[in-house]
């Protein structure tokens, strides 16, 4: 069975590292990686500077979700696992230039803990006596999809969305919490409103269900004290240097942008540089916005669904300082910046804080993010500019004293994800039910990466990796209709 993965990213490299272990125990297959750049791993990417890791792209994922580090431990990498140093756990978000710390015991963005949430200067005390009337909010039975912005005003206010929604799914999607779907991004809060009405008792419900199943059932409380993020010591790259490793290069083709696909009978034919290949099946590992231009000659219906799916584009900005230059940081993470704030930066981490050994001592790593749906003009600023509105906004969050903007820094690194990010807007989850039809009806095609079921890495390489196995154990003449 001759395969064509289109997209060599984190999901198209997790689809062909399966497709070589499948070939390594004796299934028939073979396969071609088609990649339009130069190099692979797609958003991932790091790089060493004077032995400090600077991600460019992603820099962990989330420990829950146990695909990436089970992936990293098969290649060899579990020595290089690097939990999160939740000791120092703490999110700041800015308000009036002001950096205020997320109060305790917020869970999925709703607040379960009476005296931290009374004493917090994040919310007004509208808000907060909104937030004690939301335990009587009436249970609401499954009606549409509708925005997280939507639900969270409901329930909590339009504060609760501008100071905390935003900035959190700003943080995390690069997107507008206004447009994100409900249904798909906080599918235990729909579900939680329908059983209890309020959010505030239905989260408290479920942390008094986890905690008496933990007690009942020590399987289950391996995990507990698990690090919330997992990272590399060396950065995201050494994932995708040791999943190159295990590759064939003769099956590797990098700087082979496909422009063509067509399908004829139960062939499929890809089109790429100068040359037309015939295929069994494909992995389209390339983002929606690309599958939908290549796909819609095959299916005008499939094309027009998959590029309904919006992308975001972001900026990071790397920030290498001596410690020496600055005053004490805030004891955190960092921080996320509202879009009220009206500033370029969406959020800024301290990576020497959050991933301990991975910069020298006496040295500190700042990594700001730019962009999101509603700043995409940003991207086509030069460096320099870019580099200069994160120092002055940096030093007019942290204060002077603390982050002078005449500080010079050691070293500056601007990385631009164009249409990179899936955003998982209202009604996605009905779109994710008519693409599953069209494809289970085009035989040998699959669909993975982050505009599907889960936009982080370890989603990425859960998808890849079970599409590979589904057509591997298919024989080629039936490589058939199971979905994406
Ligand atoms: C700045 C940033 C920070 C992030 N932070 C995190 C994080 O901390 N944790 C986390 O879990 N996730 C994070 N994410 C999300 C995660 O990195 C991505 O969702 C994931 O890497 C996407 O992988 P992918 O393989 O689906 O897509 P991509 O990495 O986008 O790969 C798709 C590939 O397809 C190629 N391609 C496009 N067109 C063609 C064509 N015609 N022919 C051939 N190839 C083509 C592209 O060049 C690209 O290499 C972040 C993303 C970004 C951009």
């Amino acid at each position: 069975m001759r395969m064509a993965i289109i997209g060599g990213g984190i999901a198209g490299l997790a689809a062909a590292y399966e497709l070589e272990k499948a070939g390594a125990a004796g299934s028939p297959v073979d396969y071609t990686l088609f990649e339009e750049r130069p190099r692979l791993g797609g958003s991932l990417a790091s790089e060493i500077v004077d032995g400090a890791v600077l991600e460019r792209g992603p820099d962990s994922f989330i420990t829950e979700k146990p695909a990436a580090a089970e992936l990293c431990r098969e290649l060899g990498l579990g020595g290089e696992l690097l939990p999160s140093n939740d000791a120092a756990r703490k999110t700041f978000i800015v308000v009036r230039n002001r950096l205020v710390a997320l109060p305790d015991g917020l869970m999925f963005l709703v607040p379960t803990k009476l005296v931290p949430t009374a004493l917090t200067p994040l919310f007004s005390l509208g808000t907060k006596l909104r937030m004690g009337l939301e335990l009587l909010h009436p249970p609401r039975p499954g009606s549409g999809d509708e925005s997280v912005a939507a639900l969270v005003e409901r329930h909590f206010g339009k504060q609760a969305v501008d100071r905390l929604a935003d900035p959190l799914l700003s943080g995390i999607y690069g997107g507008d919490a206004t447009q994100l779907s409900a249904q798909t991004v906080l599918p235990r809060l729909v579900e939680m409103e329908r059983m209890y009405g309020s959010l505030t008792r239905g989260m408290l419900a479920a942390h008094r269900k986890m905690r008496s199943l933990a007690k009942h059932h020590s399987s289950q409380t391996q995990n507990r004290g698990a690090a919330i993020f997992t990272a590399l010591r060396g950065g995201m790259q050494q994932l995708v240097d040791a999943l190159v490793a295990r590759l064939d290069p003769d099956r590797l083709r990098t700087a082979t942008p496909v422009h063509a696909i067509a399908r004829s009978g139960s062939a499929w034919s890809v089109d790429a540089g100068n040359t037309r290949e015939q295929f069994d099946a494909i992995i389209m590992a390339a983002p929606a916005w690309v599958a939908a231009q290549l796909l819609a000659p095959v299916d005008a219906a499939l094309g027009a669904d998959l590029g309904g799916i919006p992308y975001s584009s972001s900026i990071t900005v790397n920030l290498v300082y001596q410690e020496s230059q600055l005053g004490t940081l805030p004891e955190g993470f960092g921080f996320l910046v509202p879009a009220v704030e009206g500033r370029a930066m969406l959020a800024c981490t301290f990576v020497h804080r959050k991933f301990l050994g991975r910069t020298p001592p006496g040295k500190a790593v700042f990594r700001a993010f730019l962009g999101g749906m509603n700043n995409e003009s940003l991207l086509g600023e030069p460096d320099a500019a870019l580099v200069s509105v994160v120092r002055r906004e940096m030093s007019e969050v942290l204060g002077a004293k603390i982050f002078p903007a005449t500080a010079e820094p050691e070293h500056a690194q601007v990385s631009r994800w164009r249409r990179a990010m899936a955003q998982y807007a209202v009604g996605h989850k009905e779109r994710m039910q008519r693409v599953s039809a069209r494809v289970a009806a085009l035989p040998g095609l699959r669909l993975v990466g982050n505009a599907y079921d889960g936009i982080g890495v370890p989603d990425c390489i859960r998808l890849g990796r079970q599409a590979a196995r589904e057509l591997a154990a298919v024989p080629a003449e039936q490589a058939n209709s199971r979905t994406s």
